[in-house]
């Protein structure tokens, strides 16, 4: 018997399957409670219709809770009023968020900030990590310049700080993203676009933010608080809205902040799974297949929308 028992232990390791990773059968779906809050504010929502594999929706009650029959995995489909329909997959954590729509924050102000084709490929695309901007040449014995760059990385972190931290540092620390700082006029971007300040590109991988750099025309530019905060803000993903506001190609020079609506999108996304699409839909997002690709934006007095 042993020399059979050998040779089938080899067939399963020449086949690299079988064993653990072997789907077993589907477990029973199990009753779970589900708690809805708003991605704003935490707080429940009433009146959601909740639903999974097409069968009927249970609707939450006044304290954001409905209960369905679930396994790990199950699809689900949030619809209420005042938010994006949600289509997800059941995780393991009954806690279910909801974006909110906002007459500042519907959704063709939220598809240009945030399911953008100039940063995120039409998918929310973000750092998972904290991001360092790192000067470079002429810029790193530069206090003034470095002054503003700090400024912009705390209006940053005054959004997302407690989640994703911004900051400059000559070297990025361990566990944190860089992000080039430099000044050349002689960019190849800015020379075929004469019109633009700055250029930011961004390396993103499965739609996580893992690199990048600005790149500002004159060292005027690199301290213009306004534009600088706008760059930072590409590297948290975030494209050229219409809408007034700091990343508005029409408006940059008039916010040293972002809108409230701006902030608002930027809470939620550190709430999404990078590769999460429009309106709100994460069942793809963990397997997202997407690879690395650079994306480049221009910004500055004739920046194109
Ligand atoms: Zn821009």
């Amino acid at each position: 018997m042993k020399p059979w028992a050998c040779l089938t232990l080899l067939a399963l390791g020449a086949c690299g399957g079988g064993g653990p990773s072997s789907p077993g059968p589907v477990p029973t779906p199990a009753p779970v409670a589900l708690l809805v809050v708003s991605a704003e504010t935490g707080q429940p929502v009433s009146g959601v219709a909740v639903s999974s594999s097409g069968g009927a929706p249970v609707t939450t009650n006044g304290a954001g809770n409905a209960t369905l029959s679930l396994n790990t995995g199950s699809d689900l489909r949030l619809e209420a009023p005042g938010f994006f329909v949600r289509n997800t997959l059941y995780r393991g954590d009954p806690r279910l968020t909801l974006w909110p729509e906002r007459a500042d924050a519907g959704a063709a102000f939220v598809q240009e900030l945030v399911f953008n084709q100039l940063i995120a490929d039409g998918a929310v695309t973000r750092p998972i990590t904290g991001v360092t901007f790192v000067p470079m040449g002429g810029l790193r014995e530069d206090a003034a310049i470095r002054q503003v760059h700090e400024r912009a990385a705390a209006t940053l972190n005054a959004v997302v700080g407690d989640v994703i931290g911004y900051g400059v540092a000559l070297t990025a620390p361990p566990g944190s993203l860089a992000i080039e700082v430099k000044v050349d006029a002689n960019d190849p971007f800015l020379g075929q676009n004469t019109g633009l300040q700055a250029v930011t590109r961004i390396v993103q991988q499965r739609n996580r933010i893992m690199s990048g750099s600005i790149t500002f025309r004159r060292i005027s530019d690199a301290g213009l608080l306004q534009l600088v905060s706008h760059e930072m803000g590409h590297a948290f993903g975030l494209g050229h809205p219409s809408q007034a506001g700091l990343m508005s190609p029409s408006t940059i020079g008039n916010f040293t902040d972002f809108t409230a609506a701006e902030k608002l999108e930027m809470r939620v996304m550190l709430q999404r799974l990078p590769g999460t699409r429009p309106p709100d839909d994460d069942r793809a997002a963990a397997v997202s297949s997407a690879g690395s690709r650079t994306m480049v934006v221009g910004c500055g007095s004739e920046a194109a929308p």
